[in-house]
């Protein structure tokens, strides 16, 4: 197989090795990752395998160090690491460096470069076109808020994007932060509980917590279904369940509903294409992970 931009992968022998690819995470256990990518792996013949890391906080540094090693492809980060990995790493992907966040870092021969897959894999589902002009709103104001916000805002035009949190103060800074000035849209903060018009009135409503994610199912960020009516779309970046009770409900009102995998998928490929520049075979890989509970 080769590596990352088309080098040959090579083991002490001169031959290639196995390469890995690793989830440096905390916690990581409820990660499908591993699935999608070595389902992935296998499809291709590429061999290399993608390891679930749990690494406390204390242990990012010597984690991320341990990437440098030849037969190592890169890794995924999670919670809660994405923004504190920064400092580890010897240069940041534009994208990343605007959301201010690395989910999956390449190793460059012995670099190690942080990229942000998870804005780009926002959008593979949406239409940007369907957005441009149109109010949108996104629930929340933690990593996943911000890459979608920065994703609505660099590949749409909306005419306001409202982030809705619980901590306005956070969303304050997300949206200090954002390059706005390229789509035009008017960027406000609300908080959660006097969002009413914007989540009725938004094309697009996006919930960026974690509420509804299992084991608390009968939740939901936004408790009052008729929020929600035809013409809309409701995309719910929680994949565990996917039908999340907010999806029930916007689809009982007649909404278009889009669950978590489709990001998670979406981000993915892209990570899976930076370390071993081919195509993920999108279809196993969902396959891997579809009938997960
Ligand atoms: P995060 O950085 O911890 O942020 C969580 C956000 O949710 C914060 O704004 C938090 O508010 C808010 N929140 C938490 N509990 C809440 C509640 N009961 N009511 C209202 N707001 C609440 O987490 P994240 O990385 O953004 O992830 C958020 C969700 O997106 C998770 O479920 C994650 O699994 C999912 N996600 C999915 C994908 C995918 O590929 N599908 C990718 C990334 C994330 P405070 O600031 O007030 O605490």
């Amino acid at each position: 197989m080769s590596g990352p931009g088309g080098r040959a992968a090579s083991g002490t022998s001169g031959h290639p090795g196995t390469r890995l690819a690793l989830l440096l995470g905390d916690p990581v256990a409820h990660s499908l990752s591993p699935r999608i990518h070595a389902a992935a792996f296998e499809a291709l013949g590429i061999d290399a395998i993608y390891l679930a890391s749990r690494v406390p906080a204390r242990a990012l540094g010597a984690a991320v160090a341990g990437l440098r090693q030849p037969q190592v492809l890169g890794a995924n980060v999670t919670i809660p690491h994405k923004q504190d990995v920064i400092p580890f790493l010897d240069e940041l992907d534009s994208t990343a460096d605007a959301i201010g966040a690395v989910n999956t870092i390449i190793n460059r021969e012995g670099q190690l470069v942080g990229h942000n897959t998870d804005a780009a894999g926002f959008m593979t589902p949406l239409a940007a076109k369907e957005l441009n002009g149109r109010p949108v709103a996104i629930l929340g104001s933690g990593g996943a808020a911000r890459a979608a916000g920065f994703a609505l805002l660099t590949h749409a035009s909306p005419s306001v994007l409202t982030f809705a949190a619980r901590s306005p103060d956070r969303a304050e800074t997300i949206a200090r932060d954002l390059p706005a000035g390229a789509s035009g849209a008017d960027v406000r903060v609300s908080p959660l509980a006097e969002a009413g018009a914007a989540v009725r009135d938004a094309l697009l409503v996006v919930n960026a917590t974690p509420v509804g994610m299992h084991p608390r199912v009968s939740a939901s960020p936004w408790p009052d279904p008729d929020a929600f009516h035809a013409g809309q779309i409701v995309y719910d970046l929680v994949y565990n369940p996917r039908q999340t009770l907010l999806l029930k409900q916007a689809a009982s009102r007649g909404a278009r509903t889009i669950d978590g995998l489709e990001m998670l998928i979406g981000q993915a490929a892209i990570a899976f294409e930076l370390w071993t520049g081919q195509e993920m075979p999108i279809e196993v890989a969902r396959a891997a992970v579809d009938h997960s509970p």
